[in-house]
Protein backbone atom coordinates (compact mmCIF):
# COMPACT_ATOMS: atom_id res chain seq x y z
CA UNK A 1 0.00 0.00 0.00
CA UNK A 2 1.30 3.43 -0.74
CA UNK A 3 1.68 6.12 2.19
CA UNK A 4 0.46 9.41 1.37
CA UNK A 5 -0.44 11.13 5.06
CA UNK A 6 -0.11 14.24 6.94
CA UNK A 7 0.49 15.17 9.99
CA UNK A 8 -0.73 18.37 10.95
CA UNK A 9 -2.52 20.36 13.81
CA UNK A 10 0.53 21.26 16.03
CA UNK A 11 3.41 23.18 17.21
CA UNK A 12 5.91 21.55 14.45
CA UNK A 13 9.66 21.61 15.90
CA UNK A 14 12.09 20.80 12.48
CA UNK A 15 14.74 19.59 14.59
CA UNK A 16 18.33 19.58 13.25
CA UNK A 17 21.39 21.97 14.62
CA UNK A 18 19.09 25.25 14.60
CA UNK A 19 15.80 23.74 14.62
CA UNK A 20 12.84 25.65 13.61
CA UNK A 21 9.42 25.98 15.26
CA UNK A 22 6.22 26.71 13.36
CA UNK A 23 3.07 27.47 15.72
CA UNK A 24 0.21 25.55 13.52
CA UNK A 25 1.94 23.54 11.06
CA UNK A 26 1.70 20.53 9.44
CA UNK A 27 4.41 17.88 7.77
CA UNK A 28 3.41 15.65 5.10
CA UNK A 29 5.09 12.76 3.94
CA UNK A 30 4.76 10.10 0.82
CA UNK A 31 6.37 6.69 0.80
CA UNK A 32 8.99 6.81 3.38
CA UNK A 33 10.34 10.34 2.65
CA UNK A 34 8.89 13.89 3.81
CA UNK A 35 7.66 15.84 1.04
CA UNK A 36 6.13 19.16 2.73
CA UNK A 37 6.68 21.36 6.55
CA UNK A 38 4.89 24.52 6.72
CA UNK A 39 2.00 26.34 8.42
CA UNK A 40 -0.80 23.96 8.32
CA UNK A 41 -3.53 25.88 5.81
CA UNK A 42 -0.74 26.33 3.05
CA UNK A 43 0.03 22.70 3.30
CA UNK A 44 -3.46 21.33 3.61
CA UNK A 45 -4.14 23.63 0.44
CA UNK A 46 -0.94 22.12 -1.56
CA UNK A 47 -1.75 18.54 -0.41
CA UNK A 48 -5.59 18.00 -0.76
CA UNK A 49 -5.61 14.13 -1.58
CA UNK A 50 -3.34 12.86 1.31
CA UNK A 51 -4.92 9.83 2.56
CA UNK A 52 -3.73 9.42 5.71
CA UNK A 53 -4.51 11.88 8.46
CA UNK A 54 -2.86 12.14 11.96
CA UNK A 55 -4.45 14.97 14.12
CA UNK A 56 -2.07 16.04 16.37
CA UNK A 57 -4.45 17.93 18.37
CA UNK A 58 -2.67 21.36 19.36
CA UNK A 59 0.60 19.24 20.64
CA UNK A 60 3.99 18.96 19.51
CA UNK A 61 5.20 17.51 16.08
CA UNK A 62 8.88 16.59 16.02
CA UNK A 63 11.07 14.39 14.15
CA UNK A 64 11.00 10.87 15.63
CA UNK A 65 13.59 9.94 18.79
CA UNK A 66 17.01 8.24 18.76
CA UNK A 67 18.02 6.34 21.53
CA UNK A 68 22.01 5.38 21.03
CA UNK A 69 22.45 2.66 23.69
CA UNK A 70 19.33 0.33 24.78
CA UNK A 71 19.46 -3.62 26.02
CA UNK A 72 16.11 -4.97 24.93
CA UNK A 73 17.08 -8.46 26.65
CA UNK A 74 16.58 -6.62 29.95
CA UNK A 75 12.73 -6.59 29.19
CA UNK A 76 12.48 -9.71 31.69
CA UNK A 77 14.42 -8.71 34.70
CA UNK A 78 11.51 -6.03 35.83
CA UNK A 79 10.73 -7.80 39.23
CA UNK A 80 13.24 -10.37 39.10
CA UNK A 81 14.35 -10.78 42.50
CA UNK A 82 18.14 -12.14 41.84
CA UNK A 83 17.93 -14.14 45.68
CA UNK A 84 21.33 -13.03 46.83
CA UNK A 85 22.75 -9.48 47.81
CA UNK A 86 24.50 -7.74 45.02
CA UNK A 87 26.98 -5.25 46.97
CA UNK A 88 28.42 -3.07 44.23
CA UNK A 89 28.06 -3.32 40.12
CA UNK A 90 30.59 -5.95 40.19
CA UNK A 91 27.76 -8.16 41.67
CA UNK A 92 25.09 -6.54 40.17
CA UNK A 93 26.73 -8.02 36.72
CA UNK A 94 27.92 -11.45 38.11
CA UNK A 95 25.12 -11.85 40.04
CA UNK A 96 22.05 -10.60 37.98
CA UNK A 97 22.45 -9.59 34.57
CA UNK A 98 25.66 -12.61 33.26
CA UNK A 99 22.56 -14.94 34.87
CA UNK A 100 20.00 -13.06 33.35
CA UNK A 101 21.67 -13.45 29.72
CA UNK A 102 22.97 -17.18 30.33
CA UNK A 103 19.64 -17.72 31.13
CA UNK A 104 17.64 -16.38 27.53
CA UNK A 105 16.96 -18.93 24.54
CA UNK A 106 15.54 -17.76 21.29
CA UNK A 107 11.91 -17.41 22.52
CA UNK A 108 12.91 -15.09 25.16
CA UNK A 109 15.00 -13.17 23.06
CA UNK A 110 12.38 -12.74 20.55
CA UNK A 111 9.81 -11.60 23.32
CA UNK A 112 11.94 -9.12 25.22
CA UNK A 113 12.72 -7.22 21.82
CA UNK A 114 8.94 -7.21 20.98
CA UNK A 115 8.52 -5.56 24.74
CA UNK A 116 11.54 -2.63 23.58
CA UNK A 117 10.00 -2.75 20.50
CA UNK A 118 6.67 -1.37 21.70
CA UNK A 119 7.71 0.81 24.45
CA UNK A 120 10.15 2.55 22.07
CA UNK A 121 7.19 3.47 19.54
CA UNK A 122 5.36 4.21 22.49
CA UNK A 123 7.72 6.70 23.34
CA UNK A 124 8.46 8.39 20.37
CA UNK A 125 11.67 6.57 19.28
CA UNK A 126 11.92 5.33 15.54
CA UNK A 127 16.01 4.91 15.57
CA UNK A 128 17.88 2.60 18.61
CA UNK A 129 20.50 1.15 19.18
CA UNK A 130 21.01 -2.19 20.72
CA UNK A 131 23.48 -4.24 22.60
CA UNK A 132 22.69 -7.79 22.97
CA UNK A 133 23.59 -10.78 24.93
CA UNK A 134 22.22 -14.27 25.60
CA UNK A 135 25.68 -17.16 25.52
CA UNK A 136 23.05 -19.98 25.18
CA UNK A 137 22.08 -18.88 22.35
CA UNK A 138 24.32 -16.47 20.00
CA UNK A 139 24.11 -17.97 16.32
CA UNK A 140 20.97 -16.51 14.91
CA UNK A 141 20.24 -14.30 17.65
CA UNK A 142 20.85 -11.10 16.24
CA UNK A 143 18.32 -11.98 13.43
CA UNK A 144 15.19 -12.63 15.69
CA UNK A 145 15.80 -9.59 17.46
CA UNK A 146 16.11 -7.92 13.69
CA UNK A 147 12.94 -9.64 12.38
CA UNK A 148 11.00 -8.16 15.58
CA UNK A 149 12.61 -4.61 14.67
CA UNK A 150 11.55 -4.68 11.16
CA UNK A 151 7.71 -6.53 12.61
CA UNK A 152 7.55 -2.96 14.44
CA UNK A 153 8.39 -0.71 11.69
CA UNK A 154 11.96 0.39 13.24
CA UNK A 155 15.45 1.21 12.40
CA UNK A 156 17.91 -0.23 14.56
CA UNK A 157 21.57 -0.37 15.19
CA UNK A 158 22.26 -4.69 16.52
CA UNK A 159 25.03 -6.05 17.97
CA UNK A 160 26.49 -8.96 20.37
CA UNK A 161 28.52 -8.34 22.90
CA UNK A 162 31.70 -10.33 22.60
CA UNK A 163 33.04 -11.43 25.52
CA UNK A 164 35.73 -13.91 27.00
CA UNK A 165 33.90 -14.77 30.24
CA UNK A 166 31.73 -17.45 29.20
CA UNK A 167 34.94 -18.66 27.49
CA UNK A 168 36.68 -18.88 24.28
CA UNK A 169 34.41 -20.62 22.61
CA UNK A 170 31.62 -18.26 23.33
CA UNK A 171 34.15 -15.58 22.53
CA UNK A 172 34.59 -17.00 19.17
CA UNK A 173 30.75 -17.49 18.51
CA UNK A 174 30.39 -13.94 19.78
CA UNK A 175 32.28 -12.70 16.87
CA UNK A 176 31.34 -14.68 14.40
CA UNK A 177 27.46 -13.77 14.88
CA UNK A 178 28.48 -9.77 14.63
CA UNK A 179 30.55 -10.76 11.30
CA UNK A 180 27.45 -12.73 9.52
CA UNK A 181 25.17 -9.98 10.79
CA UNK A 182 27.33 -7.54 9.61
CA UNK A 183 27.72 -8.66 6.55
CA UNK A 184 24.29 -9.73 5.63
CA UNK A 185 23.40 -6.07 7.08
CA UNK A 186 26.13 -4.15 5.29
CA UNK A 187 23.53 -1.98 2.65
CA UNK A 188 20.60 -2.73 4.47
CA UNK A 189 18.30 0.79 5.11
CA UNK A 190 16.76 0.62 8.31
CA UNK A 191 18.30 -2.30 10.51
CA UNK A 192 22.49 -1.96 10.31
CA UNK A 193 25.04 -4.16 12.80
CA UNK A 194 28.05 -2.51 14.63
CA UNK A 195 30.72 -4.74 16.25
CA UNK A 196 29.72 -5.26 19.78
CA UNK A 197 31.31 -5.73 22.82
CA UNK A 198 31.09 -6.02 26.71
CA UNK A 199 34.09 -4.41 28.27
CA UNK A 200 37.92 -4.25 28.37
CA UNK A 201 37.73 -5.99 31.48
CA UNK A 202 36.07 -9.67 30.09
CA UNK A 203 38.17 -9.32 26.85
CA UNK A 204 41.60 -10.83 26.39
CA UNK A 205 43.56 -9.15 24.09
CA UNK A 206 43.54 -12.68 21.47
CA UNK A 207 40.15 -11.70 21.33
CA UNK A 208 40.41 -8.12 20.39
CA UNK A 209 43.22 -9.13 18.43
CA UNK A 210 40.80 -11.41 16.30
CA UNK A 211 37.95 -8.61 16.22
CA UNK A 212 40.69 -6.14 15.27
CA UNK A 213 41.67 -8.44 11.86
CA UNK A 214 38.61 -9.65 11.12
CA UNK A 215 36.02 -7.08 11.74
CA UNK A 216 35.58 -5.51 8.26
CA UNK A 217 36.08 -1.75 7.45
CA UNK A 218 34.62 0.88 9.39
CA UNK A 219 32.04 -1.54 11.10
CA UNK A 220 32.33 0.56 14.17
CA UNK A 221 32.44 -1.06 17.57
CA UNK A 222 29.67 -0.29 20.49
CA UNK A 223 31.53 -1.10 23.77
CA UNK A 224 30.69 -0.62 27.33
CA UNK A 225 33.91 2.21 29.23
CA UNK A 226 34.47 2.80 32.96
CA UNK A 227 31.09 2.20 33.86
CA UNK A 228 32.41 1.50 37.36
CA UNK A 229 35.89 1.81 38.44
CA UNK A 230 36.13 -2.02 38.19
CA UNK A 231 36.77 -2.10 34.65
CA UNK A 232 39.49 0.36 35.04
CA UNK A 233 41.22 -1.22 38.01
CA UNK A 234 40.98 -4.65 36.23
CA UNK A 235 42.14 -3.28 32.98
CA UNK A 236 45.27 -1.65 34.61
CA UNK A 237 45.77 -4.88 36.55
CA UNK A 238 45.62 -7.46 34.24
CA UNK A 239 46.78 -5.32 31.16
CA UNK A 240 48.36 -2.36 32.22
CA UNK A 241 46.99 0.83 30.78
CA UNK A 242 43.29 2.20 30.93
CA UNK A 243 40.27 0.69 28.62
CA UNK A 244 40.64 3.34 26.45
CA UNK A 245 44.15 3.33 25.55
CA UNK A 246 43.20 -0.51 25.28
CA UNK A 247 40.87 0.31 22.70
CA UNK A 248 43.73 2.22 20.46
CA UNK A 249 45.78 -0.49 21.02
CA UNK A 250 43.94 -2.65 18.86
CA UNK A 251 42.77 0.09 16.69
CA UNK A 252 39.38 -0.02 17.44
CA UNK A 253 38.92 3.56 18.54
CA UNK A 254 37.52 5.99 15.56
CA UNK A 255 34.23 7.76 14.62
CA UNK A 256 32.14 4.73 14.78
CA UNK A 257 33.81 3.80 18.10
CA UNK A 258 30.30 4.36 20.50
CA UNK A 259 31.38 4.14 24.03
CA UNK A 260 28.66 3.33 26.75
CA UNK A 261 28.96 5.33 30.14
CA UNK A 262 32.64 6.60 30.31
CA UNK A 263 32.65 7.68 33.71
CA UNK A 264 35.91 6.42 35.45
CA UNK A 265 38.15 8.02 33.14
CA UNK A 266 40.85 10.52 33.06
CA UNK A 267 41.95 14.07 31.03
CA UNK A 268 44.28 11.83 29.05
CA UNK A 269 41.09 9.41 28.18
CA UNK A 270 38.90 12.07 27.16
CA UNK A 271 41.08 14.02 25.35
CA UNK A 272 42.04 10.20 23.21
CA UNK A 273 38.50 10.33 22.55
CA UNK A 274 37.80 13.87 21.50
CA UNK A 275 40.80 13.32 19.14
CA UNK A 276 39.92 10.15 17.86
CA UNK A 277 36.15 11.56 17.22
CA UNK A 278 34.73 8.67 18.93
CA UNK A 279 31.53 9.48 20.92
CA UNK A 280 30.10 8.28 24.61
CA UNK A 281 26.59 7.59 25.22
CA UNK A 282 25.17 9.10 28.46
CA UNK A 283 22.78 6.77 30.71
CA UNK A 284 22.26 8.64 33.35
CA UNK A 285 19.23 6.40 35.30
CA UNK A 286 21.13 3.44 34.54
CA UNK A 287 23.92 4.95 36.18
CA UNK A 288 21.98 6.24 39.27
CA UNK A 289 20.52 2.68 39.18
CA UNK A 290 23.40 0.90 39.55
CA UNK A 291 24.96 3.94 42.63
CA UNK A 292 27.84 3.94 39.91
CA UNK A 293 28.65 7.48 39.64
CA UNK A 294 27.99 9.61 36.95
CA UNK A 295 29.24 11.22 33.90
CA UNK A 296 29.62 15.30 33.93
CA UNK A 297 28.13 15.45 30.57
CA UNK A 298 29.14 19.40 30.57
CA UNK A 299 32.85 18.95 31.36
CA UNK A 300 33.40 15.87 28.77
CA UNK A 301 31.82 18.11 26.17
CA UNK A 302 34.36 21.23 27.02
CA UNK A 303 36.63 18.45 26.49
CA UNK A 304 35.83 18.17 23.19
CA UNK A 305 33.87 15.12 22.80
CA UNK A 306 30.86 14.10 21.29
CA UNK A 307 27.76 12.89 23.78
CA UNK A 308 25.00 10.65 23.22
CA UNK A 309 22.34 9.87 25.34
CA UNK A 310 20.44 6.54 25.83
CA UNK A 311 18.72 4.32 28.25
CA UNK A 312 20.65 1.23 28.95
CA UNK A 313 17.55 -0.66 29.29
CA UNK A 314 16.18 0.98 32.29
CA UNK A 315 13.18 2.01 30.03
CA UNK A 316 12.43 3.31 26.44
CA UNK A 317 11.85 6.70 27.18
CA UNK A 318 14.42 8.75 25.73
CA UNK A 319 13.08 12.36 26.74
CA UNK A 320 12.75 11.01 30.03
CA UNK A 321 16.31 9.82 30.16
CA UNK A 322 16.83 13.76 29.23
CA UNK A 323 14.84 15.16 32.00
CA UNK A 324 17.03 12.67 34.75
CA UNK A 325 20.42 13.88 32.83
CA UNK A 326 19.09 17.50 33.03
CA UNK A 327 18.00 17.17 37.13
CA UNK A 328 20.61 14.24 38.10
CA UNK A 329 23.11 17.24 36.56
CA UNK A 330 21.95 20.02 38.48
CA UNK A 331 21.49 18.24 41.78
CA UNK A 332 25.18 16.92 41.36
CA UNK A 333 26.56 20.19 40.54
CA UNK A 334 24.44 22.39 43.56
CA UNK A 335 23.57 24.38 40.97
CA UNK A 336 20.45 26.25 39.79
CA UNK A 337 21.85 27.80 36.60
CA UNK A 338 23.68 24.20 35.69
CA UNK A 339 22.69 21.97 32.71
CA UNK A 340 21.99 24.75 29.88
CA UNK A 341 25.40 24.56 28.48
CA UNK A 342 25.97 20.70 27.08
CA UNK A 343 22.80 18.80 27.74
CA UNK A 344 20.10 20.39 25.42
CA UNK A 345 22.35 19.52 22.29
CA UNK A 346 22.31 15.35 23.38
CA UNK A 347 18.88 14.80 21.48
CA UNK A 348 20.41 16.20 18.36
CA UNK A 349 23.81 14.73 19.02
CA UNK A 350 21.66 11.13 18.78
CA UNK A 351 21.05 11.95 15.75
CA UNK A 352 24.79 12.73 14.36
CA UNK A 353 25.65 9.42 15.84
CA UNK A 354 22.40 7.83 13.97
CA UNK A 355 23.76 9.35 10.69
CA UNK A 356 27.14 8.16 11.21
CA UNK A 357 25.41 4.52 10.83
CA UNK A 358 23.05 4.99 8.36
CA UNK A 359 23.09 6.45 4.73
CA UNK A 360 20.76 9.42 5.47
CA UNK A 361 21.88 12.84 6.18
CA UNK A 362 19.17 14.60 7.06
CA UNK A 363 17.99 11.87 9.66
CA UNK A 364 16.13 13.46 12.65
CA UNK A 365 15.06 16.55 10.40
CA UNK A 366 11.49 17.85 9.54
CA UNK A 367 13.01 18.71 5.73
CA UNK A 368 11.45 17.93 2.55
CA UNK A 369 13.67 14.62 1.18
CA UNK A 370 14.02 13.50 4.86
CA UNK A 371 13.34 10.19 6.01
CA UNK A 372 9.06 10.23 7.04
CA UNK A 373 10.02 9.93 10.85
CA UNK A 374 8.16 11.60 12.82
CA UNK A 375 5.73 12.27 16.05
CA UNK A 376 3.15 13.75 17.77
CA UNK A 377 3.20 14.67 21.42
CA UNK A 378 0.08 15.27 23.82
CA UNK A 379 2.07 18.48 24.87
CA UNK A 380 0.01 21.46 24.29
CA UNK A 381 2.50 24.27 25.15
CA UNK A 382 0.71 26.48 28.31
CA UNK A 383 3.55 29.53 27.50
CA UNK A 384 4.90 30.30 23.90
CA UNK A 385 7.58 28.20 22.82
CA UNK A 386 10.52 29.33 20.80
CA UNK A 387 13.71 27.69 19.33
CA UNK A 388 15.66 29.63 22.47
CA UNK A 389 13.35 27.79 25.20
CA UNK A 390 12.34 24.36 23.91
CA UNK A 391 14.55 22.65 26.09
CA UNK A 392 13.00 24.08 28.60
CA UNK A 393 9.60 22.62 27.35
CA UNK A 394 10.88 19.14 26.73
CA UNK A 395 12.31 18.98 30.45
CA UNK A 396 9.45 20.60 32.59
CA UNK A 397 6.68 19.75 29.54
CA UNK A 398 6.99 17.53 26.73
CA UNK A 399 9.03 14.21 28.48
CA UNK A 400 5.74 14.13 31.12
CA UNK A 401 3.27 13.38 28.46
CA UNK A 402 2.23 10.33 26.78
CA UNK A 403 3.12 10.41 22.45
CA UNK A 404 0.19 10.04 20.35
CA UNK A 405 1.50 9.17 16.88
CA UNK A 406 4.57 7.88 16.11
CA UNK A 407 5.29 7.62 12.29
CA UNK A 408 8.62 5.52 11.10
CA UNK A 409 9.81 5.43 6.94
CA UNK A 410 5.83 6.95 6.18
CA UNK A 411 4.07 4.20 8.22
CA UNK A 412 1.79 4.77 10.92
CA UNK A 413 3.42 2.66 13.97
CA UNK A 414 0.89 4.57 16.26
CA UNK A 415 -2.01 6.26 16.02
CA UNK A 416 -3.79 7.84 18.66
CA UNK A 417 -2.14 5.85 21.22
CA UNK A 418 -3.20 2.79 19.63
CA UNK A 419 0.17 0.51 18.18
CA UNK A 420 -0.64 -0.59 14.74
CA UNK A 421 2.11 -2.86 13.98
CA UNK A 422 2.31 -4.78 17.29
CA UNK A 423 0.01 -5.68 20.24
CA UNK A 424 1.65 -4.92 23.33
CA UNK A 425 -1.05 -6.74 25.57
CA UNK A 426 -0.73 -10.13 23.36
CA UNK A 427 3.51 -9.75 23.59
CA UNK A 428 2.83 -9.35 27.61
CA UNK A 429 0.42 -12.14 27.71
CA UNK A 430 3.18 -14.52 25.91
CA UNK A 431 5.66 -13.11 28.22
CA UNK A 432 4.12 -13.79 31.01
CA UNK A 433 3.74 -17.29 30.13
CA UNK A 434 7.46 -17.47 29.38
CA UNK A 435 8.92 -15.55 32.30
CA UNK A 436 8.97 -17.96 35.27
CA UNK A 437 10.52 -21.00 33.26
CA UNK A 438 13.07 -17.85 32.32
CA UNK A 439 13.50 -17.07 36.05
CA UNK A 440 13.69 -20.68 37.24
CA UNK A 441 16.83 -21.63 34.63
CA UNK A 442 17.76 -17.90 36.36
CA UNK A 443 18.27 -19.32 39.64
CA UNK A 444 19.02 -22.50 38.88
CA UNK A 445 22.58 -20.98 37.77
CA UNK A 446 25.49 -19.91 39.78
CA UNK A 447 27.73 -16.86 40.14
CA UNK A 448 31.09 -16.22 40.58
CA UNK A 449 31.96 -15.60 36.15
CA UNK A 450 35.57 -15.28 36.34
CA UNK A 451 35.93 -11.93 33.99
CA UNK A 452 38.58 -13.51 31.60
CA UNK A 453 36.77 -17.05 31.46
ZN1 LIG B 1 24.67 -1.02 28.63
Amino acid sequence: MSSYGILANGVVITGGQRSQVLSDGAVVWKEDRIVAVGPAAEVRREHPRAEQQLDARGGLILPGLVNVHHHFYSALARGLDPGTPMRNFAEVLDRLWWRLDRALDEETVRVSAEISAAECIRHGCTTVFDHHASPSFIDGSLDIIASAIEQAGLSALLCYEVTDRNGPQDARAGIAENLRFLRARRTDARVRGVFGLHASFTLRDETLEAVANERPAGAGCHIHVAEDPVDVAETQRAFGCDPVERLCRFDLLDERALLAHGIHLDAKAYATIAEHDATILHNPESNANNGVGRLDVEEVVERGCLVGLGTDGMSSSVLRSLRFAFLSHRGARRDPMAGFGALPDLLHSNVRIARRFFDEPSLGKLTPGAPADLIAIDAVPPTPLQPANLFGHFVYGASEYPVRHTVARGKILLENHTHATLDPTAIAGRALELAPALWERFHALQWGTSYLG
